[in-house]
């Protein structure tokens, strides 16, 4: 007799918004005047989803995958660590059933881009893209967010798997 079992994972991230950087989200390019801070290519979105994946099949987070002190991972293109988390819990039997995920930036408007980047998610992950949704919110111009000091993301994925027992 088979039996799914499912495993929800959370993930957050935030870097700081800087001049003469790219701005990558979710895989995905953005004209902008700033981009995101960080070892690897800083793409807040996507850490967010690796570390949901990885909490969900317990397997730590990103920093322990992808340690930022390794100049190995300098500018590093994130889907390297996000394909990492899907092969890892994979091994484990697991695949991604859903995400569902918030970027927090206050420029630049980012409801043109959403679909794009969820499908570029959904390529990434081998999921239908309606199995992925994008929201984006404004930090109301204050806090780190409203100041644009900085982006945040918010992820929550959910594992399945068929057990046979
Ligand atoms: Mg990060």
């Amino acid at each position: 007799m088979s039996q799914a079992e499912f495993r929800v994972g959370l993930g957050h991230d935030r870097h700081r918004l800087v001049a003469g950087r790219p701005l990558v989200l979710g895989g995905v390019t953005i004209e902008f005047e700033m981009g995101l801070d960080g070892h690897s290519d800083a793409d807040v979105l996507l850490h967010a989803i690796t570390d949901a994946i990885l909490g969900a099949a317990g397997l730590g987070d990103i920093g322990d995958w992808f340690p930022n002190t390794d100049p190995q991972w300098a500018g590093a293109d994130s889907t390297v660590f996000l394909r990492a988390a899907v092969n890892g819990v994979a091994e484990r039997g697991w695949h991604v059933v859903n995400v569902d995920c918030t970027i927090h930036a206050e420029r630049p408007k980012l409801a043109r881009f959403k679909r794009t980047i969820a499908d570029r998610i959904a390529k990434l992950l081998g999921i239908s893209e309606e199995c992925v949704n994008v929201k984006a919110k404004t930090g109301e111009r204050v806090g780190p967010i409203g100041r644009q000091e900085a982006m945040d993301a918010d992820a929550v994925v959910l594992l399945g798997r068929s057990a046979t027992n």
